[in-house]
This record gives structure tokens, sequence and C-alpha cells, in this order.
């Protein structure tokens, strides 16, 4: 805190890690003993560079970018882009802390990383965003590789934004090679892969949930956030036969008492991905209430799953969560409920997992893209979802095996230990580097 006292996001993320790891590692003195919590805390490199571009009225406009390159120790780099007014270097070590966890959680070989910038795409015109996509990677693509660090999506980078930056890692680097995942179909992308993230997420909650005889069948369920990860985790309650009561975005809540029909979500898929609408208009088209600035916590709801950002969900909310008799809370997001939140959902028992395990599927299935790029193939969107199915099944797994406590699991300490303990065990054996 002493050296990075204006950055209250990553000092959030460390004390929630390391609050659940102390015990374990006052049993363990080796992992003390060789500093690797003192390592892990300090990113193996961070990079910061300027990119400039030209708007639509022949100004330059210069935003500030940003790859935190975390931990190499268990693979290369991995970690998604984010492009929103509020990125700077706390939120992306932050990000990039939880990746680490989180990547070796999912059991494959990727070390932790995260980049982005302070541009908005919102209001954004096609060719701005191209623009602003093409001079972010013509300092980027110095600093990342099929083997050294490979970036994906994130708040405000989707499909397109990442079909922009790899067209130009490509005219740059003259190599079309797995730089960049959540790539289109068309030119290496994995099927499932937009789905991975909200799909996974849900698989874990129905992982959750078996452990107490309970599913997803008639549960009312609010989710917050639009964006990628809400639609999907949305689009899969409704297959399991849950009622999507809520979606949100930075304006408000969209409350839909009797659930999302599947019409309506079709409605939100072309709102949020073609036209690039607000939800707003979405409430106004179906007659459907729109909460302004309010998030959808204060609605009596079985399941929250917390699809938006950081720090959306506080100790009041986790409170008015509880009182409605609420079950179970799987993250989307990354870091949606504060420490106070946690707290409460761990002292009431309920079923909670924090987004480092509930959201990695996402990334698991970046890990299946790069697997298929390198052997030259493409796997059915069957036998992707079967893989991701399985990796959330099996993080699961790994967070009831850490994080038994007094008859109960607590998914907090379970994944905390879980995911520290292989990055450990590679450090170790690697020396102090
Ligand atoms: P999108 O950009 O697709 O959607 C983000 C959604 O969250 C939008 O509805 C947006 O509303 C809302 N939102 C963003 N910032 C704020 C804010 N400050 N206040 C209120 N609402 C906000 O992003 P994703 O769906 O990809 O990401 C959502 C979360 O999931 C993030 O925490 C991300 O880190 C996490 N995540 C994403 C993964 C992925 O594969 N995409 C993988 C793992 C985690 P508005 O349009 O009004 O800004």
């Amino acid at each position: 805190k002493q050296r990075d006292p204006d950055q209250p996001e990553f000092h959030q993320a460390v004390e929630e890690v390391v609050r659940s790891l102390w015990p374990f590692l006052e049993a363990n003195p080796r992992y003390r003993e060789a500093g690797i919590l003192e390592r892990m805390v300090e990113p193996e490199r961070a990079i910061l560079f300027r990119v400039p571009w030209v708007d639509d009225r022949g100004q330059v406009q210069v935003n500030r970018g940003y790859r935190i390159q975390m931990s190499s120790a268990i693979g290369p780099y991995k970690g998604g882009l984010r492009f929103h007014p509020s990125v700077n270097l706390g939120v992306l070590k932050f990000l990039a802390f939880e990746q680490v966890f989180k990547n070796s959680l999912t059991s494959l070989p990727m070390g932790g990383g995260k980049g982005g910038a302070d541009f908005d795409p919102k209001g954004k015109s096609e060719g701005e965003v191209m623009r602003f996509c093409q001079s972010f990677m013509a300092e980027l693509y110095r600093h990342i590789g099929a083997d050294l660090d490979v970036p994906a999506g994130d708040i405000g980078v989707g499909g397109r934004e990442i079909g922009y930056l790899f067209g130009q890692y490509k005219r740059l680097s003259n190599q079309f090679t797995s730089v960049l995942t959540g790539k289109g179909l068309s030119y290496g992308g994995s099927l499932i892969r937009p789905e991975a993230t909200g799909y996974g997420c849900v698989y874990f909650a129905q992982e959750m949930l078996k452990r107490i005889d309970q599913g997803f069948e008639d549960k009312r369920v609010a989710i917050s956030g639009s964006g990628n990860v809400a639609q999907y985790a949305a689009q899969k309650v409704m297959e399991l036969g849950g009622r999507v009561i809520s979606l949100s975005d930075s304006e408000g809540t969209l409350y839909a008492e009797g659930g999302l029909s599947d019409e309506q979500w079709q409605y939100l898929m072309e709102l949020k991905n073609v036209r690039r609408g607000r939800l707003r208009e979405m409430a106004e088209h179906y007659g459907l209430q729109f909460l302004t600035s309010q998030r959808p916590w204060g609605l009596a709801c079985d399941i929250a799953l917390p699809c938006a950002t950081q720090n959306e969900l506080d100790g009041e909310d986790a409170c008015a969560l509880l009182n409605n008799g609420c079950i179970c809370v799987a993250e989307g997001a990354n870091m949606p409920s504060t420490l106070g939140a946690v707290d409460l959902f761990v002292e009431a028992g309920i079923c909670y997992a924090p987004g480092k395990a509930s959201n990695a599927g996402g990334v698991a299935t970046s890990g299946l893209e790069m697997s298929q790029n390198a052997m030259r193939l493409h796997w059915s969107a069957g036998e992707v979802d079967e893989r991701l199915h399985g990796i959330m099944q099996n993080i699961h797994h790994a967070c009831v095996h850490h994080g038994e406590e007094n008859g109960r699991i607590n998914y907090v300490k379970g994944a905390n230990i879980a995911g520290f303990v292989k990055v450990a065990d590679a450090m170790l054996a690697q020396g102090v580097v």
C-alpha cells in the first residue's frame, strides 16, 4: 500500500487473497521462505504507452495503453484487454493478479496478464474504433506473441475489436499466429468462445446448487450487466428453466418480473451487438420497468449473477439479497463484490463463488482456442462445450477440496489455495526469478 497508494482495487484483490491464504502459508513455511507472495504481487513487467489516433472530425486524440505481464510461472501471459474510461494501472493490476489464480484453476498452462486503455468505445464510429485499435496494436505487437503473451477481450473489447487488433498484428508481424483469442470463426476463432464465460458461470452455479439439492428450475435469477457475459449467462439460465428477472447497464436496471422470453433475449442480442443501443430502449419497446440509476440487488431473487464490473455489489446490496432469501451468488464479473459483501455471503453460508473460479470458463475456452490453433483444426460446438463443462466441474471440485471449513465449503478459500499452489510450486522449482 505504501508503494502504490493510489491503487485501491489492487489492494482489495490482494487483501482478499492474503486473508484466506494466510493460515495455509503458516502451515506451509516453504512458500513464505521463498517469498512467493511477495513476488506474486509485483508484475514481472508493466508496459505503458501512448495511443494517438485521429477522430472523425480530423482531430488528434491521445489515450493511454497498458499491458501488465503479471506471471509467466506456468505458461505464457494470458488475459483480456479492457477499453473503458476507468482503466488505470491499479485496475489492470487487480485484474492481472486475479487472472494468475484463475488461469491456474483452469488447469491449462497459462500465466496471467491484463491490458487495455482508457478509451471509451461508446458513441464512437466504426472508423474511429478501427483506427484506435490499429494504433493500440502498433505498439502492443512488439510485446506479445503466441508463446509469449496472448491477449483476449474484456469490457469494451468484443469480436469487432479483436478483429481489428488481429488484422493490425498480422500486418505488422507478417505472421498468422494465435496471438489473440476471441477471434472470429472465419480466421481461427473457436466455437463457444463468445458463450464461454456466461455458460461457465452458470455451470459453476449449477455445481454449487447440486451440493444442496437445488437447481435453476423455476428460480428467479437477477443478472447485472447486459454485455457478453450477462447475455450468455441469461441464455443458459433460461435453457435450464430459470427466470431471468433483470439485466443492467451503467444507466440502470431492466426489471422483467415474469422472466425474459426467448424473443426478448434475441432482441437484446441485436440491440447490444448490432445496433449498440441502450437497455432503456428495450424496456420501452416491451413496456418493462426501467429502474434508473439502480442496481438489481434490491429485487427479490433466489440466485444472483453479477456480470457487469468490479465493486458493483456492496455490503448493503449483500444484506438486501440475503434478506430476500437469495441462496446463491456466482460472479460472472471480476471482483463485483466488495470485501464487506464477500464477508456477509461467507458468514451467511450461502453458495458464493468468487469470479476467479466461476468466470474462468472464458479464459479456459481461450486456452482451447489456442490448442485448436496450434493443432490447426476445429472442434465442434458440442465438443468445446463439453470440455468447458468438464473444466468448470473440475474447478468446482478443486474449490471443494481446498475450501472445506466447519462442514461447509468456503469457495473463496478453496479457489485461492487451489489457484496458488500450482503457481507457487512452479515458482519454487524455477528459483528466485
Ligand atoms: P461488456 O463490455 O460486453 O459488457 C459490460 C457490461 O457491464 C455492460 O452492460 C456495461 O454497461 C456494464 N458496465 C461496465 N462498466 C460499468 C460500470 N462502471 N457501471 C455499471 N455498469 C457497467 O463486457 P463483458 O461482459 O465481457 O465483461 C463483464 C465482466 O465480466 C467484467 O468484469 C469482465 O472483466 C468479466 N469477465 C469477462 C470475460 C469475457 O470473456 N468477456 C471473462 C471473465 C471475466 P454499459 O454498456 O452501460 O457500460
